[in-house]
């Protein structure tokens, strides 16, 4: 487990969890609106080598980003689950070529594959986060 106090503390650890991935490595991301997965991403993101803008999906369900690896960033906030979906909706994200991160992966979890590493956050008051990494 670990605490940190500070946006910047939290891409430090985003970035210690991307030293170990590899392509076609998924990372889930799971917390509360505001307790950081964004900002825990931009830091793995930019140890990938990825320049550009780091934000949450909004109004898409995710972005691909071009870094020393191709990196897939999923927020799936708005899925309720994946029947009715198409089948192939994340098909273009979830490559094996890539790495990817999901926020809000409750509703895909069931089909998602080579899931290398979770990660929960929670919010402990003000700007204190406690961030818990699970390999798998
Ligand atoms: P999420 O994607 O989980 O909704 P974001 O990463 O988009 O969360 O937003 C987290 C917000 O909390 C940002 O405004 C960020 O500046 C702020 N913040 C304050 N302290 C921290 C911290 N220790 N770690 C991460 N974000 C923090
Ligand atoms: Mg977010």
């Amino acid at each position: 487990m670990e605490r940190t106090s500070s946006p910047a503390e939290t891409e430090a650890v985003g970035a210690r969890i991307a030293a170990d991935l590899r392509p076609g490595s998924v990372v889930l991301v799971s917390g509360e609106l505001g307790a950081g997965k964004t900002t825990l991403i931009r830091g793995a993101c930019r140890e990938l080598g990825v320049r550009d803008p780091i934000t949450s999906p909004t109004f898409t369900i995710g972005h691909r980003y071009r870094g020393r690896v191709p990196v897939s960033h999923l927020d799936l906030y708005r899925l309720e689950g994946l029947e009715g979906e198409d089948p192939g909706l994340l098909d273009d994200y979830l490559t094996e070529d890539a790495v990817a991160f999901v926020e809000w992966p409750q509703a895909a979890e069931p089909r998602l594959e080579r899931v290398a590493i979770r990660v929960e956050l929670r919010h402990e008051g003000g700007d204190e986060r406690t961030i818990e990494v699970r390999r798998t």
